[in-house]
C-alpha cells in the first residue's frame, strides 16, 4: 500500500467511522403496524406540515406528483447560481469527504467512456426535465456523454439542497443503484443531455470486467452516499431525543447506512409550535416523515424499510443455491464468497448488516487493520462487497421458520413471505442474554441497554453509569463510555477479568480514571421512577451496596439465535449451539465440516457449537463453508444427471 492509498483509507475509515452503528434494542415487538398517512404533498393540513416544520426556503425544488409528465419539468436556476458561487455552503463544513470530492466525481477519459460503452444503452433527455426524482427506483449509473446534469438533495420538509453539477465523462449514481434501489438525490438535465445507462446488473460485471474502471467507481460510489449520510438530507425523525422509540428508528437508519434528519421534540421550540397543529401529534410520536412527504406513525423498521423501498422483490418460485440467514461476519464472509464464486445467493438479517461485530466500536485484533476499524464501518464494506458481487441482501427481514424436510429447502419470512434454496446456511449468531432482575421488567425498561454506540454515549454524557460482564465486548464498552460519562461502574461476578477478557484491553480499561471495577459483584434489585431506571443494589461478598444510575449496559453472555429451527431435527449442544458434523461425512468424496445433521443445512460463526467466538474466526467460517457448498451442489447435480 502506498502513502496515497494508506490516506485514502484513513480517510475513507473516518468518513464511515463518523456515522457509527446507532444500534439499539430491538423494537420489532412493540409496536405494530400503522398504515401510512397519504402524502402531505397531496392533502391539506398534512401537506402544509412539512413545510411549517421545516421553515422551508421558498426556493426548494416545488413538489411535484410521480411520474407525472409535469413533474419533469425543473425549476433549477437558483441552484445554478449558488453552482458557480466558489466556496459555497460547504466550506464550513470541511472534514474528509470535502478533501475527497475529486474522487467523489471523478471524470472518465475518451477511452475509459469507449471501454464502457458495450455495458449499456444510450438515452437522451432534454434541456429542463427531472431526469430522476429522490425516492423512484433506481435504473442504474448514468455516464454523461453530452450536456451537464444538476443534482439537489432534499429533505422530508421540503427543503432542498445543491449538491452538485456534473458534466461530460462525469457518472450520475451511488451505492443504491448497485442493486436497484430508489435513488435519494434528484437530477435535471441543465441542457440537453446524452448519457449511456448502466442497469444495476451490468454495473457488476462492468465493476469485475474493468477492475480498475470498477475501484474508481466504487469508491466514488460510496463516498457519495457517505456524504449523504453525513449531510442528513431524506427521511425526517419527529420525536423526544430520550425516547426509546425514536432511538431505535434513528438506529435502524444508521444502520442502514440511510441519510436521514432527526427533530427532537424536547429541545426543539419550532417542532413544536408546529407540531401543535397535529391534535394527536402526542400519542404519534416518533414520526417519520418520507421524502415524497408521507407521514409514518410509529412505524416498525420492516415498515420502514418497505416504504424506503430496502427489500429486494421475492419470487416464490426461484429457488437460490444458497440461502443465508444473517448478515453477521459469517453471513457475509460466505454471501461474498458464494457470489464471486457464481452461486446464487440471498442473504436476510432482522437488524443489520454486522450483527455484534457492528457494535463494536473499535475491532483492533481483526487481520489487516493496524489501527483498529469500527465494527460499522467494517460491516458496510463488507456489505458492499457482497452486493457488488451480485448477492442480494435483505434487512430488516426476520426469519420464522425452516422447512428442512422439504426439497428444496423453504424458508419463511415474517408477513407471510417465503423462499426456496438447495442449501441453507445458518449464521444467526447470538444474542446477549436478559437477566432476571428484581424491580425491572427488561422487555420495557428505560435507561437499559444492550449496546454502546453513539446513540446510547449521546444519552449517558456526564452521568455515572453501571455496566455489567467482564467479557471483550464489555471492555470496547468501557472503553468508549468512559469518554462520555462522568464515571462506568463495572460489575463482574468473577474476582477479576483475566479469565474472560484479553490482556490489551484489560491494560487499557486499567488506565481509565473514571473506571470502577466491582469484582465478585452481583445486582440484587433495581429501582424505577417515570423516568425509567434511578438506581441499583448491587451485592459483592454477601455485603449490599447502591449505586444510583440511569443507565444500564449489560454484557452478560449470550445465546444461540436459533429459534427460527425449532421445526427442524438439527442437532444442537446442551446450551443450544448447533452442532455441525466436523469430519463426520459418508459421502466418501469428501468431509462436510460445517455440515449439521441435516444434508444441505450448514453452521457457521457464533451459532455454531465450539467455534471461536471472534470476527476473524467467523469470516473465515464463512469462506470455508462456500466449497463445502459448491462441491455439495456439484455431487448433487451429477446424481440428478445420472437419473
Ligand atoms: C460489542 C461487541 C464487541 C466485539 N468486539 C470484537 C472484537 O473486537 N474482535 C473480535 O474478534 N470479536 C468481537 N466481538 C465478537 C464478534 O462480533 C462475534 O464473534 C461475531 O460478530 C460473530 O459473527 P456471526 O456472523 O457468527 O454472528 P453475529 O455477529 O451474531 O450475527 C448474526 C446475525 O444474524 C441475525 N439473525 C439472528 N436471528 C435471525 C433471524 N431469525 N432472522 C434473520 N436474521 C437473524 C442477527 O440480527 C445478526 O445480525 C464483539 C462482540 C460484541 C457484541
Amino acid at each position: 500500500m502506498n502513502a496515497d492509498e494508506e490516506a485514502s483509507f484513513d480517510q475513507e475509515r473516518e468518513v464511515l467511522t463518523n456515522n457509527p452503528n446507532g444500534q439499539s434494542p430491538d423494537m420489532d415487538d412493540h409496536f405494530s403496524d400503522i398504515p401510512s398517512e397519504p402524502s402531505i404533498l397531496e392533502h391539506g393540513v398534512s401537506a402544509n406540515y412539512g413545510r411549517y416544520i421545516s421553515n422551508a426556503p421558498s426556493n426548494h425544488v416545488p413538489a411535484a406528483p410521480r411520474n407525472s409528465p409535469e413533474g419533469r419539468s425543473a425549476n433549477y436556476s437558483h441552484y445554478l447560481n449558488r453552482t458557480r458561487a466558489p466556496g459555497h455552503d460547504r466550506g464550513a463544513r470541511g472534514g474528509a469527504i470535502e478533501q475527497r470530492r475529486p474522487q467523489m466525481f471523478p471524470r472518465l477519459d475518451d477511452a475509459d467512456v469507449e471501454r464502457i460503452r458495450k455495458f449499456g444503452t444510450l438515452e437522451s433527455w432534454k434541456g429542463g426535465e427531472a431526469m430522476f426524482r429522490a425516492g423512484e427506483p433506481g435504473l442504474g449509473i448514468r455516464i454523461i456523454l453530452r450536456g451537464n446534469v444538476l443534482l439537489t438533495r432534499r429533505d422530508a420538509l421540503g427543503r432542498s439542497q445543491f449538491l452538485a453539477e456534473l458534466g461530460e465523462g462525469q457518472f450520475l449514481g451511488e451505492t443504491a443503484q448497485l442493486s436497484g434501489k430508489p435513488h435519494l438525490v434528484d437530477g435535471y438535465a441543465i441542457k440537453d443531455v446524452s448519457a449511456i445507462l448502466i442497469s444495476p446488473a451490468q454495473v457488476r460485471a462492468l465493476l469485475i470486467e474493468e477492475a480498475q474502471l470498477g475501484e474508481i467507481i466504487m469508491r466514488a460510489l460510496i463516498l457519495r452516499r457517505a456524504e449523504l449520510v453525513q449531510e442528513g438530507s431524506g427521511p425526517v425523525v419527529v420525536g423526544a431525543a430520550t425516547d426509546p422509540r425514536t432511538l431505535a428508528l434513528e438506529g435502524f437508519f444508521r444502520r442502514a447506512n440511510h441519510p436521514y434528519r432527526a427533530l427532537d421534540t424536547e429541545g426543539d421550540a419550532q417542532t413544536l409550535m408546529v407540531l401543535a397543529g397535529l391534535p394527536d401529534w402526542r400519542e404519534s410520536t416518533p414520526i417519520v416523515v418520507l421524502g415524497d412527504g408521507t407521514i409514518l406513525r410509529r412505524p416498525d423498521e420492516a415498515m420502514l424499510a418497505e416504504k424506503l423501498g430496502l427489500l429486494p422483490d421475492l419470487a416464490p418460485t426461484r429457488i437460490y443455491d444458497v440461502v443465508i440467514v444473517g448478515a453477521g461476519p459469517a453471513g457475509l464472509a460466505a454471501a461474498v464468497y458464494a457470489a464471486s464464486e457464481g452461486l446464487s445467493v440471498i442473504v436476510f438479517d432482522s437488524h443489520g448488516a454486522g450483527g455484534q461485530a457492528a457494535a463494536s466500536t473499535r475491532i483492533e485484533n481483526y487481520l489487516g487493520f493496524p489501527a483498529g476499524i469500527s465494527g460499522h464501518a467494517l460491516a458496510y464494506r463488507a456489505y458492499m462487497q457482497a452486493v457488488k458481487f451480485g448477492a442480494e441482501i435483505s434487512i430488516p427481514s426476520r426469519i420464522l421458520k425452516l422447512e428442512c424436510a422439504a426439497s428444496p429447502f423453504i424458508v419463511h419470512l415474517t408477513g407471510g413471505r417465503l423462499v426456496r434454496a438447495h442449501s441453507v446456511v445458518i449464521a444467526s449468531g447470538a444474542s446477549y442474554r436478559r437477566p432476571k432482575i428484581e424491580g425491572l421488567d427488561l422487555s420495557t425498561a428505560k435507561g437499559v441497554y444492550y449496546w454502546a454506540s453513539s446513540v446510547e454515549a449521546k444519552l449517558c454524557q456526564g452521568a455515572e453509569v453501571v455496566l455489567v460482564g467482564g467479557g471483550n465486548s464489555a471492555g470496547q464498552a468501557i472503553v468508549y463510555l468512559s469518554n462520555y460519562a462522568s464515571h462506568v461502574h463495572v460489575l463482574v461476578r468473577r474476582d477479576g477479568l483475566e479469565e474472560s477478557m484479553s490482556r490489551y484491553l484489560i491494560d487499557r480499561v486499567m488506565a481509565l480514571g473514571n473506571v470502577t471495577i466491582h469484582t465478585c459483584t452481583t445486582i440484587e434489585s433495581a429501582s424505577t421512577d417515570e423516568d425509567g431506571l434511578r438506581g441499583l443494589t448491587v451485592k459483592t461478598k454477601g455485603r449490599n451496596a447502591s449505586i444510583e444510575t440511569r443507565h444500564l449496559f449489560l454484557f452478560t453472555g449470550a445465546d444461540p439465535n436459533t429459534q427460527w429451527l425449532s421445526d427442524c431435527e438439527i442437532e444442537v449442544d446442551s446450551r443450544g449451539f448447533v452442532l455441525t458434523k466436523g469430519a463426520e461425512s459418508s459421502d466418501p468424496s469428501g468431509c462436510l465440516t460445517f455440515q449439521t445433521s441435516v444434508p444441505g443445512i450448514f453452521a457457521i460463526g457464533d451459532v455454531r457449537s465450539s467455534s471461536i467466538k471472534r470476527v476473524s474466526a467467523a469470516v473465515g467460517e464463512g469462506a470455508a463453508v462456500v466449497s463445502e457448498i459448491h462441491s455439495m451442489l456439484t455431487r448433487t447435480l451429477m446424481r440428478t444427471d445420472r437419473h
